[in-house]
Formats: structure tokens, C-alpha cells, sequence
């Protein structure tokens, strides 16, 4: 464990997935911690909250989750049944979280999307071999306190900060932002255009990174990473590197229709893993879409297949 500034405790946990570590964070108030995230509910993440829990003062009283993801989401509950404090999160984001994980979710929602978008068939097999995996390591809170933009929550601010998860909150004060995945230092937020989620999610997280710009934290410590000594200027970073993206996008799109997971390739040439690949399609989308919706890009959709071609 890390103390930050302010007294704020970082927590990480090792992750079994592209990423090899979360951050979680304990931020101190006159009551007791607030935690912010969970973690993956990897087994034994209970113990490793546990002995994690031992080493601090005073009791955790409340747990907000940034977003549905399942690096952050996924040890809610048992962080929340270790602790008996109440969870906090966003509206929009438990909806997701509920349709993405409970146990009600549409299990063909994502292969349909996959297999409309041209992935082929081998690795949509693998997709749902590797989703059935993680479910398992999601236990999130049941029916959590909302918690929305301009809410305080332990002398907090909440900001909505949309982009990489639709609900996706952060955390403001005294110039200290919690940040989520909202800005990471070195790597760049996956913003990815998936099923039932806003239709410009890019155009969301580039006025995310200008609301971060204004309201200009002295430092932000984000999921992922080390801490951003200068989240203004790494929102700007961020900003650019996304028109640079769409300018790549719209040169790669031609007269001829092609599905985004081609598109995908022509923007991420390079080997990844099937799933690695599967965030390079939903990002394609979300930059492809940004141009559709400006009519820059024009999309088409025949027996099913959504394909894109330039403007004709
Ligand atoms: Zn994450």
C-alpha cells in the first residue's frame, strides 16, 4: 500500500488479464475510509482485501465503484460483505453492470454484435469461452446507492466522466482526482463503441478530457499506472492523439465497404490476442461512428453485416 497525497492509500492487486494490475484507492474523511473500486473478484481476493484492511485505521464505511468494468467492479461485493459498508454507483453504470454480469444478461448479445461486425466465427468461440471465465470472477454489489454528477460524497465531488464506460465517475477534491480509467498516464483509455451502450462514446470522452482540462487537479491517480503530475496536459495528449486517430480511420475508409474488424486492422496492423483484438474493433467503432454521425463516413448494413466505406 501507497499513501498519496492528502493521506489517499493506493491498493493494487495483480491481474490475470492483458493488464497485469489494478489500482484501488482508500481515501481518508472523519468517519472512516471510502474505497474507491474493488478489484477483480479473482479467488482469494476477500483474503487479499483482508490482509489489506489490517494494515490501516479505522473501518472502511463506504465503497464507490468508478465503473462496471470487472478490474474494478468485480470484488465489489465481497469487499462490501468484508466491510458492511454500502456500495455507491452511477445509475447508468449499475444498469450496464446488471446487463453485462447479472444473471439475467443476454448471453448472444455480444457474439451477434461481434459476428455483425466481422469477426470470424473461431474467435467469437473464443470470446465466449473467455467471458464465461471472467463472469465468474464478477461478483458486484446488488442494488447499490446512486450516485451521479454534483453529488459530494466524503467531501468529494462527483464528476461523470463518460467515454471509457458510459457511467464512468470520478472523484474531485482539493485538486486531487480519482480518476478511474477516465485518464491513465501511459496507457490510453480504451473508448469503444459495444452493444446498448451510447452511440458516441468518443465524443463523450473528448468533452471527458475537456472537462479535466478546465477543471485542471494538481494530480490524478487513475486505475491503471502511475500518478498523472499533470492531467491538463495529459488530457490534451489524449485529445490529440483521438483526432490523430480519426484522421487515421477516415484515410483507411475507401469507395469499397469494409466490416470495423477490417477497419481494426488498419488501424491496429499488428499480432493481439483475440481479445486485445476485440477492444481494437470496438475502438475502430467508436472512431468510424464518430465520422458516420458527422457524415464523414457512411455505413451501411446488408443480411446483417455493418459495414463502412468514405463518403461517396
Ligand atoms: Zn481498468
Amino acid at each position: 500500500m501507497l499513501e498519496l497525497e492528502g493521506g489517499v492509500r493506493r491498493v493494487t492487486f495483480p491481474l490475470p488479464l492483458g493488464i497485469d494490475h489494478v489500482h484501488c484507492y482508500l481515501l481518508p474523511g472523519s468517519d472512516g475510509w471510502t474505497a474507491v473500486d474493488a478489484g477483480l473478484g479473482v479467488p482469494g481476493a476477500r483474503e487479499s482485501w483482508a490482509s489489506t484492511l489490517e494494515e490501516v485505521d479505522g473501518s472502511v464505511r463506504r465503497i464507490v465503484v468508478t465503473h462496471f468494468h470487472p478490474d474494478h467492479v468485480g470484488a465489489a461485493a465481497d469487499l462490501a460483505e468484508l466491510t458492511g459498508a454500502r456500495v455507491f454507483q452511477g445509475v447508468e453504470d449499475y444498469a450496464q453492470c446488471v446487463q453485462t454480469w447479472g444473471g439475467d444478461r443476454v448471453l448472444e448479445r455480444v457474439p451477434e454484435y461481434l459476428h455483425a461486425h466481422g469477426v470470424p466465427d473461431d474467435e467469437i468461440a473464443t470470446f465466449r469461452r473467455e467471458s464465461q471465465a471472467l463472469g465468474r470472477m464478477v461478483r458486484f454489489a446488488q442494488d447499490p446507492e446512486p450516485l451521479a454528477a454534483g453529488d459530494t460524497v466524503a467531501g468529494w465531488e462527483v464528476l461523470h466522466v463518460p467515454g471509457h464506460a458510459d457511467g464512468h465517475l470520478a472523484l474531485l477534491r482539493d485538486g486531487v482526482l480519482i480518476a478511474g480509467d477516465a485518464l491513465l498516464a501511459s496507457i490510453t483509455p480504451n473508448v469503444g463503441l459495444y452493444p446498448d451502450s451510447r452511440p458516441d462514446p468518443l465524443a463523450d470522452y473528448l468533452s471527458s478530457l475537456e472537462l479535466i482540462e478546465r477543471l485542471a487537479p494538481r494530480v490524478a491517480y487513475g486505475g491503471h499506472g502511475v500518478a498523472i503530475e499533470d492531467p491538463a496536459g495529459r488530457a490534451r495528449e489524449l485529445i490529440a492523439h483521438h483526432h490523430d486517430r480519426l484522421e487515421q480511420a477516415a484515410a483507411a475508409l475507401g469507395e469499397r465497404p469494409q466490416t470495423a474488424y477490417a477497419l481494426s486492422y488498419a488501424l491496429w496492423p499488428e499480432q493481439l490476442p483475440t481479445a486485445l483484438r476485440r477492444f481494437a474493433l470496438a475502438e475502430a467503432r467508436a472512431h468510424v461512428e464518430y465520422l458516420v454521425l458527422r457524415d464523414e463516413a457512411e455505413r451501411s448494413d446488408r443480411d446483417g453485416l455493418v459495414e463502412y466505406s468514405a463518403v461517396s
